[in-house]
């Protein structure tokens, strides 16, 4: 069976709101979809892995992004190599801000970031909590939750991930959610996000297996669950 390598990025400190369940979905639709997956968990001081196909990282308190921006320092170039080679990523939240220049908390303190997309965030005034509903030409409508006091906005030659339709997203001002650049996706949606939005899910899972085999061979996956939690996820009030 054909495998790919799913890389968790500190889910000992960054994996708030059920963040972990962006890996269990990836990991279940790819088994579904007839590949096999690896799993590994990556905590600050492990070996960075030689082979990798999807990154995927969560959402934390100010002060789990503290604990592990050191180590996110020391693998940045592999994480900026991966990202430029086109592997298929997925943060949020926390290392979303992270993977920008860097997240300047309420409290004056710096926290650098990695700078694989060209934002930065500020603390805020208030936490922007609630449902969200964004869109996304290639995804569609997207539900999730957010709880952030970080206010992030895009520079030159970022796309946001999607424009907000309900709730506040980047910084609750310019609309927009989120970030893009090559096959990186950073987004403050938690949920998680994936078990209600599969596409995106199949998309990280698509992208992997091109890169690694040259094809993506779907099954057909039953979604009606999904889409029914979708559905409700849609009409909850903000
Ligand atoms: N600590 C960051 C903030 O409050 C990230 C929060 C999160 O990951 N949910 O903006």
């Amino acid at each position: 069976m054909k495998q790919i390598t799913i890389l968790q990025l500190y889910p000992n400190d960054m994996n708030i709101y059920g963040d972990w369940g962006n890996v269990l979905t990836v990991k279940r639709r790819a088994e579904w979809h007839g590949y096999s997956v690896k799993l590994i968990e990556y905590n600050p001081g492990d070996t960075f892995p030689e082979s990798v196909d999807i990154v995927i990282g969560g959402g934390g308190q100010d002060s789990g992004q503290s604990v592990i921006q050191a180590d996110l320092q020391s693998i940045a170039p592999r994480l900026t190599k991966l990202a430029k080679d086109g592997t298929p990523m997925l943060v949020i939240c926390g290392l979303y801000q992270l993977f920008g220049n860097f997240f300047k908390t309420r409290d004056g303190i710096t926290i650098p970031g990695i700078g694989i997309f060209n934002i930065e965030t500020h603390g805020g005034p208030e936490r922007l909590i609630g449902n969200i509903v964004t869109e996304s030409e290639q995804f569609g409508q997207i539900v999730g939750y957010e709880n952030h006091s970080g206010l992030t906005y895009l520079g030159k030659d970022v796309q946001p991930f999607g424009v907000v339709r309900k709730g506040a997203g980047n910084n609750g001002q310019d609309n927009y959610e989120g970030a893009r650049v090559h096959n990186v996706i950073g987004s403050y949606l938690h949920g998680s996000l994936l078990p209600k939005n599969p596409a995106i899910a199949d998309w990280l899972i698509e992208q992997a297996c091109m890169r690694r085999f040259g094809a993506f061979e779907p099954s057909v996956i039953n979604d009606t669950l999904a889409d029914q939690a979708r559905k409700i996820a849609l009409e909850r009030p903000r």
